[in-house]
C-alpha cells in the first residue's frame, strides 16, 4: 500500500467489498487481507480505556461482557448488522472506512466520542473519529493508510444509554434511521446528552443544536416537543430508494421522544 498507493486495497471481512466487486463496481485489482493482522486483533482492557483493533467482528463485539456492560450502544448496532454471517466475517474497522452514512455503528462510536488510530510506514496518528468522516463516502484516511484501533473511554458510568435502528425489517436491513443516545441526568435536570443519527446526513450526525438546547434543562414535556422542533431544523434527511425525507424527519424525532422518555423514567 506504501509503495503503489490507490492500487492495492485492504481486505477485511470482505462484506463490503464483495458486494462490489460481484457487481462490478471495484476499480481496485489488488486486495491485500489484514484479517488476521495481529496488530488489528483483540479487545483490551485498561482501566481507562477499552482498545478494539479495527478486524474486531460484530460478534466478538456481541460477545464481550465489558462492552455490553459498558458500551451498550456498540453491542446492540453489531446485534442489529446484518445477519450471523455477516456479524461473523463483517469488521468495525471495514465499516468505519467504508464511510457509508447508513453503517449503524457510527453513531454509536460518536457517542462515545470514540478515537482512531491510523498506521501508515511513515507511522501512527490518533484522531478522533468526529472528525474522520468529511463528507458521503470520504473521509481522511490516505491510500497508504489503515485503520489499526479503535479507543473508548470508559467514563459512560453514570449515562443512560438508548440505541434504535428503523429498517424495513427486524433483520438483514439496511437502516432508515439509526438514532444513539446517552444521558446523564442528576434531579431531573440533564447534566450530560449525547445524540447521533446514521441514514439523516452525508455522513453520520451528531445533533449539536439539540444537544445544546436540552443540555442543562429540565426534563418536562415541553422540552422534549422543543428538543423535537430543534432536531427538525438540524437535519436535512433525503428521499432515496429505501425512504422518504419525511418519513426519515418524522421517525428521527420519535426515536428522539423515545430517548427523552427513557431517560426521564
Ligand atoms: C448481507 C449484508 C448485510 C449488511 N448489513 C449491514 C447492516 O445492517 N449495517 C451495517 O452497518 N452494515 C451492513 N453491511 C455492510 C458490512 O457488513 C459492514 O460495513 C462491515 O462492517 C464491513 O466490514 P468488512 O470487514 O467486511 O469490510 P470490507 O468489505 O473488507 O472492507 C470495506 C471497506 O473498508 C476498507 N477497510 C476494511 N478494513 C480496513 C482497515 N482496517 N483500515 C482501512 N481500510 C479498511 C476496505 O478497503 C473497503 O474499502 C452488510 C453487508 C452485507 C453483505
Amino acid at each position: 500500500m506504501a509503495h503503489e498507493p490507490n492500487v492495492w486495497k485492504p481486505f477485511a471481512g470482505g462484506t463490503d467489498l464483495m458486494v462490489l466487486l460481484e457487481a462490478g463496481k471495484l476499480p481496485h485489482k489488488k486486495y491485500v487481507s489484514i484479517r488476521r493482522l495481529p496488530e488489528l486483533l483483540g479487545i483490551r482492557v485498561t482501566p481507562e480505556h477499552v482498545t478494539l483493533g479495527a478486524a474486531t467482528t460484530y460478534t466478538q463485539v456481541r460477545r464481550h461482557e465489558l462492552l455490553a456492560d459498558e458500551f451498550p450502544l456498540l453491542c446492540r448496532a453489531a446485534a442489529e448488522t446484518g445477519s450471523i454471517a455477516t456479524q461473523n466475517r463483517g469488521t468495525l474497522g471495514g465499516n468505519i472506512a467504508n464511510a457509508s452514512p447508513a453503517a449503524d455503528s457510527p453513531p454509536a462510536l460518536i457517542v462515545y466520542d470514540a478515537e482512531l488510530e491510523l498506521v501508515s510506514f511513515r507511522g501512527s496518528r490518533w484522531i478522533a473519529y468526529k472528525d474522520f468522516h468529511t463528507g458521503y463516502k470520504q473521509s481522511t484516511l490516505q491510500p497508504d493508510e489503515l485503520i489499526s484501533r479503535i479507543r473508548l473511554s470508559r467514563n459512560m458510568g453514570a449515562w443512560t444509554q438508548h440505541y434504535r435502528k428503523v429498517g424495513t425489517r427486524r433483520a438483514q436491513a439496511i437502516s432508515k434511521v439509526c438514532f444513539a443516545g446517552a444521558a446523564r441526568v442528576e434531579d431531573g435536570k440533564i447534566t450530560g446528552v449525547r445524540i447521533a443519527f446514521g441514514s439523516i446526513a452525508p455522513t453520520v450526525l451528531r445533533a449539536a443544536a439539540t444537544e445544546q438546547l436540552l443540555q442543562g434543562a429540565r426534563l418536562s414535556p415541553a422540552l422534549a416537543k422543543a428538543a423535537q422542533e430543534a432536531l427538525a431544523l438540524e437535519i436535512a434527511p433525503i428521499d432515496d430508494m429505501r425512504s422518504t425525507a419525511s418519513y426519515r424527519r418524522r421517525v428521527a424525532q420519535n426515536l428522539l421522544a423515545e430517548f427523552l422518555e427513557k431517560i426521564s423514567a
